[in-house]
C-alpha cells in the first residue's frame, strides 16, 4: 500500500502567554491515505483549525512527528516550508482569502508561481482552465473576486488550493460563509472532487456536514474521541 498523505504521531500544541498555557492538541495521532475523505469535527474551540493549520504547514507542533507525502516535516521551521506548503498542500479558507486586485485567473494560478517547479506560461493557463472546469466555473477567468457571488468565491479558493496538484486538499469550516444552498452545493464539489481522486481532509462544526466524510475524527478539548462505529469512523488515533 502507499505511503500515508499525511501521518502524524503524539502532536501536541501549547499556547504559551505570561498568565495561561492552552494545550490546544494534546497526543494527536492519525493517517490520511491517498483517496481518502476525512472530516474533523467538535465544538467551538477543541482545536480543529489548529490541528489543519499544522496539517498544512501554517503553524508548527509544540511536540510530535509529522510527515508530508513521506517527507518527515516535524522539524521544518515555517519560513522554510513556504515552498513544500505550495507544492503539497491545497488549503482553503473559510473566508476565500482571494487576492481582490487579481483576476479569478491569477488568483487560481498563484500557487503555482510560489513553487519550486517552473510552469511555462501555457502549461499555467492550462491548469488554470482545467481546475476552473473542475469547480464548474469556466465562463469566469477574467472576473475579480468581487464580481462574485461567496459560493462562486469558494470555488475559485477550492480552484487555486487543486493547480499545483497537492498530495491533500485541507479544507477549514468551507460552508461557514455561506447560506445552505450554497453550502450544499461546496460540499457536493468537495464530493465529486474526491470520488474523482482528490484526498480530501475537512474541517467542520456541522455534524451533518461530516457526514459528507468517508472517516470521522471527533476531537474533544485537543484529544480524538473514540469514533463511532455507525458513521464508518475510525479506531482511536486511526483515521481508518
Ligand atoms: P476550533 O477551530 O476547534 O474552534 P481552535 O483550533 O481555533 O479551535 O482553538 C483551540 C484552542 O486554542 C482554543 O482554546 C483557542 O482559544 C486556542 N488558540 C487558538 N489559537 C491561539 C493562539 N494563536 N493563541 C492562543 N490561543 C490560541
Ligand atoms: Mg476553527
Amino acid at each position: 500500500m502507499s505511503n500515508p498523505k499525511i501521518k502524524v504521531e503524539n502532536l501536541s500544541k501549547v499556547f504559551s502567554t505570561d498568565e495561561v498555557d492552552t494545550y490546544a492538541l494534546a497526543d494527536v495521532s492519525l493517517s490520511i491515505l491517498e483517496g481518502d475523505y476525512v472530516s474533523i469535527s467538535g465544538p467551538s474551540g477543541c482545536g480543529k483549525s489548529t490541528l489543519l493549520s499544522i496539517l498544512g504547514l501554517l503553524d508548527t507542533p509544540s511536540a510530535g512527528q509529522y510527515w508530508l507525502d513521506g517527507i518527515d516535516v516535524s522539524q521544518i521551521g515555517l519560513s522554510q516550508s513556504a515552498e513544500i506548503r505550495c507544492e503539497k498542500i491545497g488549503f482553503v479558507f473559510q473566508q476565500f482569502n482571494l487576492i481582490d486586485e487579481l483576476s479569478v485567473a491569477d488568483n487560481i494560478a498563484l500557487p503555482l508561481r510560489y513553487s519550486r517547479k517552473k510552469h511555462s506560461r501555457e502549461e499555467t493557463a492550462a491548469r488554470v482552465a482545467d481546475c476552473l472546469g473542475k469547480v464548474g466555473m469556466q465562463n469566469r477567468s477574467g472576473h475579480k473576486p468581487n464580481q462574485l457571488s461567496g459560493g462562486q468565491q469558494q470555488r475559485i479558493a477550492i480552484a487555486r488550493a487543486l493547480v499545483a496538484q497537492p498530495a491533500v486538499l485541507l479544507v477549514d469550516e468551507p460552508t461557514g460563509n455561506l447560506d445552505s444552498k450554497n453550502g450544499d452545493a461546496i460540499m457536493d464539489l468537495l464530493g465529486q472532487l474526491n470520488a474523482g481522486g482528490t484526498t480530501i481532509c475537512m474541517v467542520t462544526h456541522d455534524p451533518r456536514y461530516a457526514n459528507f466524510a468517508h472517516k470521522q475524527i471527533n476531537l474533544l478539548d485537543g484529544k480524538i474521541q473514540p469514533g463511532d462505529p455507525h458513521h464508518g469512523a475510525g479506531r482511536q488515533g486511526e483515521a481508518a
